[in-house]
């Protein structure tokens, strides 16, 4: 079977890295489209120059954008194992439209990352990107000085352009009107899980591998 997997979760809730990982260990594509819309504006292409200044706002692209990008992407042979999708769906109709774009393939197994506003905020305004090797720097516990070189290859620590304190409220503000209602349209399936987000991320990772495997088992039913 197929695991064709949709990881929600506010922006910080360590999705990405979760997401990253988990794809990683199974062999599947990590599909994160503020990735794929990151790349596209660092290749100065068409679709990065019509996301910029959305995306420095904190505001979300256009569906019809974003769901075109998707579905051209799972349609591709890597993604026929399975795939990790993250930061997409993100509003109602996106739901809609990958519940299209996916018919005829196994059940979506989604399962949504929980963790309280403020500790979010705590973690995207020290959160640190590596300039050379992509990587998150470990978000420093509370008190902690935020560390500017990357531990994995020593490269320069920045900020990203959205994970300003103004942006960021936004970004949360977008999260909750826009993104918020799909814990809603999914809760009902029997395929839909929800993970603690306020943990370790170890134990984060290990309760996401329980929780998508008694997801993958109910949709084999
Ligand atoms: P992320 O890295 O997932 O936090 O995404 C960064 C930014 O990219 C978001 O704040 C949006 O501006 C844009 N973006 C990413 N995914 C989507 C999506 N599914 N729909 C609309 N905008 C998106």
């Amino acid at each position: 079977m197929a695991l064709n997997l949709v990881f929600l979760g506010p922006p910080g809730a360590g999705k990405g890295t979760q997401a990253k990982q988990f794809a990683a260990a199974r062999g599947i594509p990590h599909v994160s489209t503020g990735d794929m819309l990151r790349e596209a504006l660092a290749a100065g292409t068409e679709l990065g120059l019509r996301a910029k200044a959305v995306m420095e706002q904190g505001r979300l692209v256009g569906d019809d954008i974003i769901i075109g990008v998707v579905r051209e992407r799972l349609s591709r042979p890597d993604a026929r194992p399975g795939f990790v999708l993250d930061g997409f769906p993100r509003t109602v109709p996106q739901a809609e439209a990958l519940d299209t774009i996916v018919a005829g393939r196994d059940p979506l197994v989604i399962v949504d990352i929980e963790v309280p506003d403020e500790e979010l905020v705590r973690r995207l305004t020290s959160r640190r990107v590596c300039g050379q090797c992509g990587a998150n720097a470990p978000v420093p516990a509370p008190g902690e000085p935020v560390p500017t070189a990357c531990g994995r290859c020593g490269g320069a620590l920045t900020q990203r352009a959205d994970d300003r304190e103004d942006v960021i409220r936004e970004r949360l503000r977008v999260y909750g009107r826009d993104t918020f209602p799909l814990v809603e349209y999914y809760s009902g399936r029997s395929t839909f899980r929800r993970v603690d987000g306020a943990q370790p991320a170890e134990r984060v990772a290990s309760d996401l591998a329980a929780a998508v495997a008694s997801a993958a088992a109910a949709a084999a039913r």
